[in-house]
C-alpha cells in the first residue's frame, strides 16, 4: 500500500519527488537479462536514478546498506528497459489514415497530441529509449516533445531525435497529379552545396542524428532509385560528424545501399534489396542495418495479404532472403521496427518478427539492448550495469524461451522512476 502511495504520488510529479528523495530498491527476480546474457536468480539494486548494483541472489546477505524497498518479481525477467531503434512518434498507422493525409489534414495540434500519446503508450510498453527518425511534416516538434520529456512536462521514453530529416528535392511526397501545385513534404529538400546549411540548420534546430533518404520511389512507375549522389552524403556525413552527430540513411535499393556505405553513413535502415556483396560491405565498415520487417510486413497486410497465407507477395520473399544473408554476413543488427507505420506500444512485434526470420532470441535481445545502445553512442543505457541509469523492466516468464513474453511487461522504470508496476 505504501509502494502504490509512492507510485500515484510519483506520477503526479515524479521529478520533484525522485529528487527529494532518493530512495534504494531491490528488485528480485527469477532471471536478469543484464543486456548481453541471461543469469538465473539474480538481483538488481537501484539508488536513486542510477544501478547501484547487479549480482546474484546468494549474495544479498552480504549488503550492508540499507534498502528502502524491496520488489519481487517472482516468475519474471529483468531486462535493461528496451531501445526502439526506428519509431516515427508523430505517425500513426497508415490503415487508419493514409500517409499522404496525415502530412497534408492532420493539423499540427493534432499530430502532437498524438505524439504525446504514443510516447507515453511507448514508455508503458517497456521501450525506454526510441530514436525517432523524422516528424514527417511535423517540422522540429520532437525537439520539443524531447525536451518536455526530459523536463517531466509529460512522460515517454527518452528520445534522440531526426526533427525534419532530408530528401533529395523532387523524390519525397506527398505528390499529387495536379504538376503546378507545389504541395509541403514529409521532409526537408536539399541537394549539392546546400544540404551542409540544411544539415547545419537541423542541428541548431536541436536534432541529434541526421536522417537522409538514400533512395525512394522516384523512378519510372515509381521504382525506388537513389537519390544522392555519394559526393552529396559525403557532405552529409562530414557536416553532422564534425558536431558529433551521426547519419541514417533510409535505403532499400542496392545502389542506394551502396551509396550510403560509401558516403560514411552509419545505419542503414531497409536494405530490402540488400545482397551478400553490399552486406559485406557494411560489415567490413561497422556499419548497422535496422531491418524494419514489422513496417514492411504491415504494409503487405494493409495492401491486402492476410500473414500465413499464400501467395506470399514478392516483398515478402525478398524481405527473407535479404535478412538472411545479412545475418549469414554476420552485420550488426539494430532493432528498429519503423513503429508508428503499425501501432506505437505494438514495438515488439518487431522482435518478434525477427525472431520469425532467423535470429536468435538472445541476439534479439542483445539487438534491443546493448547493441542499440552502441550503435547509438548511448554509453549510460542498453545494460544492467552498476553506475547506468536505472533503465529496468521486467516482463512475466523467460523472453529466451518465448520472444513475446516481451509483451508482458510490468515494471517499467526509467532513470530510477517506477511508471508501472502491476502487482
Ligand atoms: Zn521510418
Amino acid at each position: 500500500m505504501k509502494f502504490k502511495l509512492f507510485l500515484l504520488f510519483s506520477f503526479a510529479c515524479q521529478f520533484s519527488f525522485a529528487q527529494l528523495s532518493p530512495k534504494t530498491i531491490l528488485l528480485k527476480a527469477d532471471r536478469v537479462f543484464d543486456g548481453v546474457e541471461m543469469h538465473q536468480n539474480w538481483f538488481v539494486v537501484v539508488k536513486d536514478t542510477r544501478i547501484f548494483m547487479v549480482g546474484d541472489q546468494k549474495d544479498l546477505l552480504q549488503i550492508k546498506f540499507k534498502i528502502d524497498t524491496t520488489i519481487n518479481l517472482p516468475g519474471q525477467t529483468l531486462l535493461p528497459g528496451l531501445i526502439e531503434g526506428h519509431s516515427h512518434l508523430f505517425l500513426h498507422p497508415y490503415n487508419e489514415t493514409e500517409w499522404n493525409d496525415q502530412v497534408l489534414k492532420e493539423s499540427r495540434a493534432e499530430r502532437l497530441v498524438r505524439a504525446v500519446n504514443h510516447a507515453k503508450t511507448t514508455l508503458m510498453a517497456g521501450f525506454t529509449t526510441v530514436r525517432d527518425l523524422g516528424t514527417e511534416g511535423a517540422g522540429f516538434d520532437d525537439v520539443g516533445l524531447r525536451e518536455s520529456i526530459n523536463s517531466g512536462l509529460t512522460i515517454g521514453p527518452r528520445m534522440m531525435v531526426a526533427g525534419r530529416a532530408i530528401v533529395a528535392t523532387g523524390s519525397y511526397g506527398p505528390k499529387t497529379d495536379v504538376t503546378e501545385l507545389d504541395l509541403p513534404k514529409g521532409a526537408e529538400e536539399s541537394d549539392g552545396e546546400h544540404l551542409i546549411s540544411t544539415v547545419r540548420n537541423q542541428i541548431g534546430h536541436g536534432i541529434d542524428v541526421v536522417k537522409i533518404y538514400a533512395d525512394y520511389r522516384w523512378g519510372l512507375n515509381k521504382t525506388s532509385m537513389p537519390t544522392f549522389s555519394v559526393a552529396e552524403i559525403k557532405s552529409v556525413v562530414e557536416t553532422a560528424k564534425s558536431t558529433g552527430r551521426p547519419v541514417a540513411a533510409h535505403a532499400g535499393t542496392k545502389e542506394g545501399m551502396r551509396r550510403a556505405i560509401e558516403g560514411g553513413v552509419e545505419t542503414i535502415e531497409h536494405g530490402d534489396n540488400g545482397d551478400a556483396e553490399v552486406f559485406n560491405l557494411m560489415k567490413e565498415k561497422g556499419i548497422a542495418l535496422c531491418p524494419t520487417i514489422a513496417a514492411g510486413d504491415a504494409i503487405s497486410q494493409y495492401d491486402g495479404w492476410k500473414r500465413g497465407t499464400l501467395p506470399e507477395p514478392a516483398r515478402i520473399t525478398q524481405k527473407h532472403k535479404s535478412f538472411s544473408a545479412a545475418l549469414a554476413a554476420g552485420v550488426t543488427i539494430c532493432f528498429g521496427g519503423d513503429v508508428g507505420v503499425f501501432p506505437h506500444g505494438d514495438n515488439a512485434r518487431e522482435m518478434e518478427m525477427m525472431v520469425e526470420y532467423g535470429m536468435k532470441p538472445l541476439a534479439v535481445l542483445q539487438s534491443a539492448t546493448s547493441i542499440n545502445a552502441k550503435v547509438f553512442h548511448q554509453n549510460e543505457i542498453g545494460q544492467l550495469k552498476a553506475g547506468l541509469k536505472a533503465d529496468i523492466i521486467a516482463v512475466s516468464g523467460n523472453p529466451l524461451d518465448n520472444i513475446s513474453t516481451i509483451r508482458k511487461v510490468n515494471l517499467v522504470m526509467k532513470d530510477g522512476v517506477i511508471y508501472k508496476l502491476n502487482p
